[in-house]
């Protein structure tokens, strides 16, 4: 079969999440409990309801990764590794690495040990801002994670074997269509049969 010959389906595997409002809630594709989320192809012409909480089922549907989730996802790597380089910062400027210049050479002077105190206090002051600057890491990370978690995908692909269904689904819809269509047209009505089957 050459590349024309190729039936073209009649809607892609991509659907979009709509929502709708309670009173137009309808039961779910799959768990059948009323559910307000829809899942609808770009042209329309599938759609079903379908439970927020199967759309985390890989099994059933695949979230397309957009241009947003993309960009959180770069931020979070980014702030792992700054947290990990600040983590450090703050490991090589703790307290017990310094200080043990003028508090134990009783033979160095005192001007000296004035200086050393002098070097520890902006040490200490680089301590304590990259202590909170790692703090505010790891507040930005937490917020980033909980937002990639939360993250509300637009789009879905549905598992092949679900996909397959629905466009099954759509066929015989289609052809139920036109057969009731044909019907109409030439006024074809089947006979209920009135005599006994018998046994
Ligand atoms: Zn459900």
């Amino acid at each position: 079969m050459n590349k024309s010959q190729q039936i073209q389906p009649p809607f892609q595997n991509k659907y979009n999440l709509r929502s709708v409002s309670s009173q137009d809630s309808k039961s779910c594709l799959i768990c059948y409990k009323p559910t307000t989320e829809v899942l609808i192809t770009d042209n329309h012409l599938d759609f079903f309801y379908i439970c927020k909480s199967h759309l985390y089922d890989e099994s059933f549907a695949k979230p397309i990764e957009s241009k947003e989730y993309e960009e959180l996802k770069n931020e979070i790597t980014k702030l792992e590794i700054q947290l990990k380089e600040v983590g450090k910062k703050v490991e090589e400027t703790k307290p017990y690495l310094w200080g043990i210049n003028w508090s134990k050479d009783k033979k160095k002077k005192e001007e000296d040990k004035d200086k050393d105190k002098e070097d520890d206090k902006s040490k200490n002051n680089n301590h304590e801002s990259y202590k909170s600057k790692l703090k505010e890491i790891e507040n930005n990370l937490t917020t980033k994670n909980e937002e990639l978690k939360n993250f509300k995908f637009k789009s879905y692909n549905l598992s092949s074997t679900i996909y397959k269904n629905r466009l099954m689904l759509n066929q015989k819809k289609k052809y139920n269509k036109e057969r009731i269509e044909k019907i109409q047209k030439d006024g074809f009505f089947p006979t209920v049969p009135t005599h006994e089957i018998s046994k």
